[in-house]
């Protein structure tokens, strides 16, 4: 092989993995686990604690102006389930002699699936890490609604201007200093609200403090790439409807899945680039030969 030919070569091995790299984003980045953020808040609710009283349930109708939901019986405001008009609900679990009260609103995901499924960014983690709806962003695509992997976000099907409604920690009320009103009413403090990591730090020290009493896991803790909602539960927390997540959130493993396809573009990418190096070099050859001919 002649010198000309080979360093031509390489050249071409030079672009095509320089082409290449471009089309590779910053790969270690897109798949890097989420954290909270140093000043995310939370709240910590303890099965053992509750009993079923549904204080918060109405507090929170009350703190976010929700219609009451009479649709199953008209004299009555009462939810059976998360819906348009409940943030926040208590279902009881009853299964052989064991039971257990449950709550459920937005989890408040460190790495939210609602989110990373809004295009336009209209539900974002926002201060604090608590995650809020955009009504001036939202198209109502419900994307966010398919994404969630706890059926969080609810569509107002009977408005003409629908919202998304879900649990939005209250925000409105920690912005005035204030605390979420289910936190606020729990006459068991089975509800309690604070710093995310003091949580968690509570939630370990109840655990030590009382073996045996808790399954041993602090729900959301890893869960789904953690959230900042934390449950304790006697009983385990797949019964009281908490779904069975690996540790990576659903946004890290879409992550992972873009950096495998564009991963898997490195060869295509190469391939343009040296047949682009060759369709030049033919030009350059036919224009040597057209001249030569001249
Ligand atoms: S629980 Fe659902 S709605 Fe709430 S932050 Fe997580 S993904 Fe979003
Ligand atoms: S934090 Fe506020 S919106 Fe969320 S469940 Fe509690 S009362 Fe309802
Ligand atoms: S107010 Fe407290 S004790 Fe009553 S149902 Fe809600 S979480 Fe349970």
């Amino acid at each position: 092989m002649d010198r000309t030919r080979r360093s031509f070569l390489k050249g071409l091995a030079i672009a095509g993995t320089s082409a290449a790299a471009a089309a590779v984003p910053v790969v270690s980045e897109a798949s890097q686990a989420r954290h909270a953020p140093e000043d995310a808040v939370g709240m910590l609710y303890d099965t053992t604690r509750c009993i079923g009283c549904k204080a918060c349930v109405v507090a929170c109708h009350e703190a976010n102006d929700l219609p009451p939901d009479n649709r199953t019986d008209a004299l009555h405001d009462q939810p059976q389930a998360l819906n348009d008009r409940t943030k926040n609900i208590i279902k009881l679990y009853k299964e052989e002699g064991r039971r257990s009260y449950m709550k459920q609103q937005c989890m408040h995901c460190i790495d939210p699936a609602c989110a990373g499924a809004c295009m336009i960014g209209a539900l974002q983690k926002r201060e604090h890490g608590i995650v809020t709806w955009d009504p001036n962003r939202c198209i109502g695509c419900r994307y966010c609604q398919v994404a969630c992997p706890y059926s969080i976000p609810k569509f107002e099907w009977e408005s003409t201007n629908p919202r998304i409604v879900k649990c939005e920690l209250c925000n409105h009320r920690i912005k005035d200093g204030g605390i979420p009103a289910c936190c606020e009413v729990c006459p068991r403090e089975a509800v309690v609200y604070g710093k995310y990591t003091e949580l968690l730090a509570e939630a370990k020290r109840r655990q030590a403090e009382h073996p045996g009493r808790y399954v041993d896991k602090i729900y959301g803790e890893h869960d789904g790439g953690g959230t900042q909602v934390l449950y304790l539960s006697h009983v385990p927390f797949e019964k009281l409807g908490l779904p069975t997540l690996g540790e990576k959130s659903v946004p890290s493993l879409n992550r992972t899945i873009q950096h495998g396809i564009y991963k898997g573009m490195i060869a295509p990418a190469a391939l343009y680039a040296v047949m682009g190096g060759v369709m030049l070099r033919n030009r350059k050859k036919n224009r040597d030969e057209e001249g030569g001919d001249a």
